[in-house]
């Protein structure tokens, strides 16, 4: 018997465990403290009342026989995958059903489609970007390099036609940064993917909080798209379904690539293959609620607690104005992200932020090198808590000159 030796090349700790395991420490040393947590990406409000209902019909179906439901497609419900084509369909983007796959969220599926992928494949990823693609990647032994982001160019590396990848990620807007792509960015790097016989991972999971007609929200915006990308999104921050888990792929129908011997080979067949044989499908419960978010009514409902988080990502950015702490992010994103003050290192300003002020938040270092000295806040807490850690951030900074 032999392990996977690639596991002992993963950072010892995943970036949300040291926090929590700090922040704990921190409380049982501290108990009468009060730590506003404005750290992990988990949103705070309850779901959409008519995604409840949903949920709840939903539920009493099952308890009768005349309609309850065993095993589900593995790809998800017809409804479902209807409801998402006619969302892309009232932005102008053509999908059909049968590309929508419905899984329990992003992160499981960025992780999952590496199944496909030989192992000598070149990985380009974003740096600083959510840790996960990495993660899996390292998992399987694949070489991995980085597309630096950095102030210089907006958190929006381009590509570099000298740098040959073969899969490239695209999180866009981008966790931690917030920064998100224009059309007109995406479209060079669908050139460099058909240039180079590459595949596009465009990871969407903040689409919801792009300014409409301000950025991209989709890589299918981009002509010649859907013969190099694949599109993930994910409920969690659109619908609030972080603890729900519902999520969904796009693998479009023209995505082929060259096997061995030179056959053409569907990725869109060989991930129905895999979700058939390795997935049994999201629970009837969940799509039904799910379905409601794309509803009129659903729409409108997760459209006012968006509204709420983007006035939070107002109430951060505004105190950041006041005080000339360079900032990026919070329009396109819930999420600020922000060069450590006093020049400090971004574990060392965690552990600071937490000892003085008792505010939780995310080192930029846990992102990915280029996040050394970077921080990032998010809006997803409640407006009081925002308020209150702006209000300590405020007092802290004073106090420090
Ligand atoms: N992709 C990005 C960029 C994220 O930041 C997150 C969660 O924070 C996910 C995917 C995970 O989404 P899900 O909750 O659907 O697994």
């Amino acid at each position: 018997m032999k392990l996977n030796e690639n596991y002992r090349n993963l950072k010892q700790n995943y970036l949300f465990a040291e926090t929590a395991h700090r922040t704990a420490a921190y409380i049982e040393a501290h108990p009468d403290q009060s730590v506003i947590r404005l750290g992990i990406g988990d949103v705070t409000l309850p779901l959409a009342q008519s995604v409840v209902r949903a949920m709840q019909e939903a539920a009493a179906e099952m308890g009768d026989a005349a309609t309850f439901r065993g095993y589900g497609p593995e790809q998800g419900y017809g409804f479902l995958r209807e409801a998402i084509r006619d969302y892309y369909a009232t932005r102008g983007i053509r999908i059909d059903a049968d590309e929508v796959f419905i899984t329990d969220g992003a992160k499981s599926d960025t992780g999952n489609i590496t199944d496909l992928f030989a192992k000598d494949n070149v990985i380009l990823v974003p740096d600083p970007v959510y840790p996960v693609y990495v993660d899996t990647n390292t998992m399987d032994g694949r070489q991995i390099i980085y597309a630096d982001a950095s102030k210089e160019n907006g958190f929006l590396p381009m590509p570099d036609p000298q740098v040959k990848a073969d899969i490239i990620y695209i999180c866009s807007p981008n966790n931690p940064t917030g920064a998100a792509y224009t059309k007109e960015q995406l479209e060079a790097w669908v050139a460099y993917a058909r240039e180079n016989h590459a595949l596009l991972l465009f990871d969407a999971a903040y689409e919801c909080f792009v300014e409409e007609g301000k950025a991209a929200r989709s890589i299918f915006e981009v002509e010649g798209a859907r013969e190099c990308a694949i599109e993930f999104c994910s409920l969690s921050k659109t619908a609030g379904f972080t603890g729900t888990r519902c999520g969904y792929t796009i693998v479009p129908k023209e995505l082929c690539f060259a096997g061995a011997d030179g056959e053409m080979l569907s990725v869109r067949q060989m991930w129905l293959r895999r979700q058939t044989t390795k997935f049994n499908g999201v629970s009837y419960i969940i799509q039904r609620g799910a379905a409601a978010v794309f509803t009129e009514e659903g729409m409108a409902e997760c459209r006012r607690n968006i509204e709420y988080y983007k006035e939070n990502a107002k109430v951060i950015a505004g105190t950041f104005d006041r005080l000339g702490v360079s900032y990026f992010g919070g329009i396109h994103s819930p999420y600020i992200w922000f060069e450590c003050p006093f020049g400090m290192e971004s574990w060392e300003f965690f552990d600071y932020m937490l000892e003085k002020i008792q505010v939780v938040g995310t080192p930029g270092a846990g992102f990915g090198a280029n996040g050394t000295h970077y921080f990032r806040l998010t809006s997803f807490g409640s407006r009081e808590n925002t308020v209150a850690a702006m209000a300590r951030f405020e007092k802290m900074m004073a106090e420090k000159r």
